[in-house]
């Protein structure tokens, strides 16, 4: 559990870290030497990509506002479930009823609980599931986009060649030798370890992008299919993606912003049902 509440305080520093990264990249070294300004038409040419990283950057940092802002805690639960003595503190959430559980890192009663995110240090359940779907999207984007941006910048001012495909993955151990030799700079070199950041964070908010759409799409959250519990909602992939998306999906799409109305709370009886008992989150407790 110690490792867990680390992680969930380091995870928000980093992103926080490399958000201010790539923001001091962009304007300070991609822009002016990928688009040098020129005396006829002064900024004309960064307009459109500077424009794109905002609105991409507005959006990933949106989105993780709203993650945050819209937790997916219950309300009307707010009492900690009694732990059983053979509570393991492998296990980050225990199950409760009726698809919530009790989180341990944010300690609080969590509505149709899909995972905690480190990153954002929040529970990822019904409520704010739209938001870190979009966040994953936009962070991806922007990643990507980046590295296209860092590609292009060490192709003008080191002209390093990306021709070759094999280029990708010799270059870090390349770039680490000659750091070591003193043939490049120090800068070139975090510039490299960038580029394996952003393709990293790219990568995986992409595909883990695609996997939560489909259970979504399922009806399903992570915790069940963890469970190996069918989705409780036999409802069609149409609906399902409304419930989570709002019918003003399309908005939410380009805006950080409220498209969905969620039912929330709880039914009547379950407090009762679920006063001082605690499941383990585990697939032996089924
Ligand atoms: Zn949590």
């Amino acid at each position: 559990m110690l490792k867990l509440r680390l992680l969930n305080a380091v995870a928000p520093a980093y992103f926080f870290m490399a958000t201010v990264v790539t923001f001091v990249l962009h304007f300070g070294f991609f822009m002016p030497t990928i688009f040098p300004s020129s005396d006829t038409s002064p900024g004309c040419s960064t307009t459109v990509p500077t424009v794109v990283f905002l609105f991409l950057m507005f959006n990933a940092l949106g989105n993780y506002a709203m993650t945050i802002l819209y937790p997916a805690a219950s309300a009307n639960e707010t009492a900690v479930p009694v732990c059983s003595p053979h509570c393991s503190d492998k296990v980050d959430a225990h199950y409760l009823l009726n698809g919530r559980h009790f989180c341990k890192l944010c300690k609080k009663v969590i509505l149709k609980r899909d995972h905690h995110c480190f990153f954002t240090g929040n529970c990822i359940g019904n409520k704010n599931m739209r938001y870190f779907i979009m966040f994953c999207i936009y962070t991806s984007c922007t990643c990507l986009y980046s590295l296209v941006l860092g590609v292009a910048f060490l192709t003008v001012e080191y002209s390093i060649s990306f021709e070759n495909p094999l280029t990708f993955l010799t270059l870090l151990p390349l770039s680490t030798g000659y750091f070591f030799t003193g043939t490049i700079s120090g800068l070139q070199l975090f510039l490299v370890l960038m580029l394996y950041v952003w393709l990293g964070i790219g990568l995986v908010c992409a595909g883990f992008c695609c996997q939560q759409v489909l259970l979504v799409a399922r009806g399903q959250t992570w915790c069940q299919m963890q469970r190996r519990q069918l989705a409780e909602n036999r409802s069609p992939w149409r609906s399902n993606l409304t419930d989570v998306f709002g019918s003003n999906w399309a908005l939410g799409l380009i805006l950080p912003v409220h498209t969905a109305q969620m039912c929330s709370e709880e039914p009547l009886n379950y407090h009762k049902n679920s006063n001082n008992k605690c499941f383990l989150f585990d697939k032996n407790n089924k």
